[in-house]
């Protein structure tokens, strides 16, 4: 990392403390940069929100996307304290950012009791024998919004 790099690093690290301190969620903070500068960040905010979706990196996204207008992130890199999560992995993923830099990797989150290993595991799993069961049923109701959007003009692919 370059001595730029690390300097968006220790602000997302800088984040993930004094989020904790603040009582706003977990010890993980968040930064997205573009062209040089900061458009978005965030702390975890799980507990001072309410939501368990408000992990440093959604946080951090949506704070980027509303800076810029956009619903990418071309061109961005983002920087965060730890190894994201599943769903962060998945957010991030839609979101599209050029590079990700992370600090704490995943077994050092699950060391500060943050495991998402059994995520992973239940991906793995046929939906029955998953923690939560998934049952599908009016597949040809919903199915038929589908081909409405298949149909519909004038949409913005993403
Ligand atoms: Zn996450």
């Amino acid at each position: 990392m370059t001595q730029e790099q690390k300097a968006f690093m220790q602000m997302a690290i800088d984040l993930s403390r004094t989020g904790m301190n603040s009582n706003m969620g977990g010890p993980f903070g968040c930064v997205i940069v573009k062209d040089g500068k900061v458009i978005g960040s965030g702390s975890n905010a799980v507990l001072s929100t309410n939501d368990p979706t408000a992990h440093a990196e959604i946080v951090a996204i949506r704070n980027a996307c509303q800076t810029i207008g956009d619903f990418q992130l071309d061109g961005c890199e983002l920087y965060t304290s730890c190894e994201p999560c599943p769903m962060c992995l998945g957010a991030i993923y839609w979101a599209r950012p050029d590079r990700v830099f992370y600090a704490n990797t995943k077994k050092d989150a699950a060391k500060a009791g943050f495991d998402d290993q059994f995520i992973y595991e239940e991906l793995e799993l046929p939906y029955h024998k998953r923690k939560i069961p998934f049952i599908q049923g009016m597949r040809e109701d919903a199915e038929k919004v589908f081909q409405e959007w298949i149909l519909k003009e004038n949409k913005t692919l993403y």
